[in-house]
Parts: C-alpha cells; structure tokens; sequence
C-alpha cells in the first residue's frame, strides 16, 4: 500500500509515524513544501529570546531519525492538486511538475497567518510568523539592521510570545492589540494580568487600538498609524491576529469545507472524498464538550488527529475524542492557561454559566516563595457540571499542571463538586492539602450555594 502524506509538520508527521508503527510494510511519502521537517514551531518564540541558542535544535526529530522509521521525505514538494478519481497528487518540486499515486492520501496542510487589511502590510520589515523561513527572515532582518524596535500587532498567544522574546532580546518592543484586553482566549480579568506583566517587563501594550497603515520612511523605518490617534515609528513589525485553514489543495479533490473554512472531517479524520484523510490546523476539530465541530488550530491537536488519520490510513478504527481547547502560555514570568470555555464562551453556549474568579498562595506560605495563583472557574449552576477554567501565576507555580487537571476532569465530564474527590498531591513546597483548583470548586460551589 502506498500512503501519500502532504505536509511535512505535526499532523502530517504524526500520521507517517503511526501508519509505519502499525504497518511496517506500507510505503510512506511525504510531500513537504518548504526544507522543514517536524520542526517545533511552538518552540520559535524561545529562539528569538536566546533561550534555544541553535534554531537546528527546535526539531522534534531529525531527517534522519524520521527516515529510520521508513517514511520517505520529499522536501520542497508542493502539493498543488489532488485527482482524487485516479487517485493520484501533482507536486511542484524544482520548477517540475510530479504526479504520485496513492491508494490513502493525508492531508496535514496546516494553516497560513491571517493578513489583516492594514495598509502597507506588504512593506519590507512587516512580517508574519508561522513558518520556519519565516523565523530565519525575521532574525536575519534583526540582525542586519541592528533593530532596536519592534511592533506586534496582535495580543494573542503568538503576538505575547514574541513580545516576551523580543523584550527580553533587548527590543524595544510594542504590543498593540485591538480588543480591550490581551489574550482573548482568557476572560479579560486575567488579560488584564497577562497585560501587566508584560509591561512589567518593559512591554508597551496598548489596546482598544486597530493598526491602521504601514509606511516606510526614508531611514527604511516604518511609521505606524492607528485608531484613536496611535502612531509610532518602529525597525520592523510582526503580525500575529491568527490564522486561517490552508485548504486550496484540499478544495482541489473537491473535499467539502466546514467550520472556519476550514476542511471538514469526521472524528476518524476521513474528508468528503473517499480515501483522503485530513488531520491538523486545516481541518475543523471536534469540541469534547460542545459536541460539535469547531476550530482549535494548536499543536497538540494536530498531533492526535495525525495519529487517527495515519492509524484509519491503514485500516484502524482510531476516534479522535474531542478538544477542550486547553492551551498554556509562558508571558515573562507569569504563565497563562485555559481550559473548557470561558465565561462567555459558556453563556453564548445557553449554559447557566457560573464563574468565580479567587486568588490561592500556590504552596504553603510559610514554605520560600509563596506566590498567589488567579484562578476563574466557570461552571453550570442548574447541573453543577464544570465548563471550563483559567489561571494566571508565577511559572513556578504550576500552573499547566492545574489546567491539566481541570482538562482532564471535564474530559470525564466532572462536576465541580468531584474535583474535591481527587487525590491530588502534596507536599508544602508545591501545594496545600488542598489544591488551588479544590480551594476553587469549593468556593464555586459555595457562591452556587449562595445563589450567585
Ligand atoms: C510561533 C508559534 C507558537 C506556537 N505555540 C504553540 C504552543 O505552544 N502550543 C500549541 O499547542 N500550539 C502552538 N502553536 C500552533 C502549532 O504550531 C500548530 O497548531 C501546529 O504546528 C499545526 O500543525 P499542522 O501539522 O497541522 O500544520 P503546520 O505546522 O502549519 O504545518 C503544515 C505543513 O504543511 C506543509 N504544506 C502546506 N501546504 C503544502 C503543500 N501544498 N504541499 C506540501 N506541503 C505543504 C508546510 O510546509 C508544513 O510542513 C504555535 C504556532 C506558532 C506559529
């Protein structure tokens, strides 16, 4: 059996391993556009800060360990269409046209930057971020310009990182988002501690302001205009306001669309079309909790729904079990996550949404370096069923691992309530007797109680 794989990044990787582990006589090949296999994109932000000193080592595995596992690496391989009758895959690769056949195709095409209408977004020094190229050319402008300014545009996951990256790199660095707060992805009480830190951390954040026009002056500078009066003058700016579907290949094989735009596939990963499969950031996700489809582009999603799409290649049965959207940021020395839906995520859902947002020492206080974790907590009040939770503290204060608790309880379908159940751990440098999230379902439960 032949199994082409077009992409060359999580999904795509993640299907190639699984088919290989479950068939080590099926014959992978992987069409990559660019020079970049499994590279961790997650991980660019941590080049641009110093932290990963050589870019080489942000891969998750080299060529040639994903070439030990049998799968056949066709780098700058474009896809440009699918003849999903004959069953075959056009590439582009050196100017030349190449046709593959397959008997299962995966798609793992990813997703491409949004390019919001900002005049002038095409000028030089104004780059988006997704890519690895994209990074070389961004550190390479840096460092041939000797540039000491910078303006993000967007205060999302990507626009905080790079700002705490290039920040702490010594830029001057500005953040300018169009919403009141910074990361939507958490209800604005936490944004507004997540804005704080940054510019506790010498990032100028300003909101409520659309970037408006982009030109570039005689210096080679880029004068910034905005709403409500914003202008700046600034070496280069990036764009981070998120990302769309790369469907183009997919729409060639005449793959419905869905969510978002975004490719349409059921929870084995099987498109429209018989044989294709899809997997990642270009294809719409099924919500665990919503119990519908909706748009989640994040690498540990792509991941797993790589795995089902490799594993259903080869004949599997492998369902993909749904997101939460649980998602985890670094922002200086603070660190962010989310899991579930938000508080208006979950009323615009028709849920008689609770939420309490409190405030927890993160171990023992009397045990150094105390610090104070906030924690939102949302919940049902007619079923008492969890929905979702934030928290925003130290990056000592284990922050993930108290969203992966909340996740994996409403990955169970927990009520708030039974997280008191848990068997959590403790000792008095990490924790209290009761954790912080049980502290927070206990007062949830008392505000619900209270007929808050
Ligand atoms: C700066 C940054 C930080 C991030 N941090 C996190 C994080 O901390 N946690 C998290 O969960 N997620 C994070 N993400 C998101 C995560 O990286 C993506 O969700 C994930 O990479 C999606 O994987 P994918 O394989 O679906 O698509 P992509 O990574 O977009 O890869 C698409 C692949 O397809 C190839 N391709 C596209 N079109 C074609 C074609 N026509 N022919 C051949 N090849 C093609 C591309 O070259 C690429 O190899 C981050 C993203 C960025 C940019």
């Amino acid at each position: 059996m032949e199994i082409v794989v077009v992409g060359g990044s999580d999904a795509a990787i993640s299907a190639g391993l699984r088919a290989r582990e479950l068939e080590p006589n099926v014959r992978v090949k992987l069409l990559v556009a660019d020079r970049y296999a499994n590279f961790s994109i997650c991980g660019i932000p941590y080049w641009f800060s110093g932290e990963v000193t050589d870019w080489q080592s942000l891969a998750h595995r080299t060529t040639a360990e994903i070439e030990k596992e049998g799968l056949e690496l066709l780098f700058e391989h474009r896809a440009t269409s699918i003849d999903a009758e004959r069953k075959t895959v056009t590439a582009i690769a050196n100017g030349e046209s190449r046709t593959l056949p397959y008997d299962k195709l995966v798609i793992g095409t990813g997703a491409t930057p949004i390019a919001p209408r900002i005049g002038g977004i095409d000028s030089p020094g104004v780059f988006v971020l997704h890519t690895m190229d994209d990074m070389l050319e961004i550190g390479k402008y840096i460092d041939d310009r000797s540039a000491r300014s910078v303006l993000i545009v967007g205060g999302g996951y990507i626009g905080i990182e790079m700002a705490d990256a290039l920040a702490s790199r010594g830029l001057d660095t500005l953040l300018v988002e169009a919403a009141p707060t910074v990361l939507q992805t958490v209800d604005p009480a936490l944004g507004i501690i997540v804005g704080e830190e940054l510019a506790r951390h010498g990032v100028h954040v300003t909101c409520n302001v659309r970037v408006q026009t982009i030109t570039v002056a005689s210096d080679g500078r880029l004068a910034i205009h905005g709403s409500a009066g914003f202008e700046t003058v600034v070496d280069l700016a990036v764009v981070a306001v998120g990302v769309k579907p790369a469907t183009e290949l997919a729409q060639t094989a005449g793959v419905m669309l869905g969510v978002s735009g975004a490719i349409a596939a059921n929870r084995r990963m099987e498109t429209s079309v018989a044989d294709v499969y899809a997997a990642g950031d270009c294809i719409e996700t099924w919500h665990r909790l919503l119990e519908r489809p909706t748009y989640v582009p994040l690498g540990t999603t792509a991941h797993k729904q790589g795995r089902i799409a490799g594993e259903n290649a080869v004949g599997g049965n492998a369902v993909y079990a749904g997101s939460l959207g649980s998602q985890v940021l670094k922002v200086c020395d603070q660190v962010a996550g989310r899991t579930g839906l938000r508080e208006s995520e979950a009323i615009a859902e028709g849920y008689d949404a609770l939420t309490i947002q409190e405030s927890y020492w993160d171990h023992k206080v009397y045990y150094p370096h105390a610090q104070r974790v906030h924690l939102r907590l949302t919940g049902d009040r007619r079923t008492g069923r969890l929905l979702g939770a934030q928290l925003v503290g130290h990056r000592d204060s284990q922050v993930p691992k108290r969203i992966d608790v909340f996740a994996a309880a409403l990955h169970h379908g927990a009520t708030v309530a039974q997280l008191s159940d848990l068997d959590l751990t403790y000792a008095p440098p990490f924790s209290s007797p009761w954790d912080p999230v049980q502290m927070a379902a206990q007062a949830w439960e008392r505000a619900r109680a209270r007929g808050e």
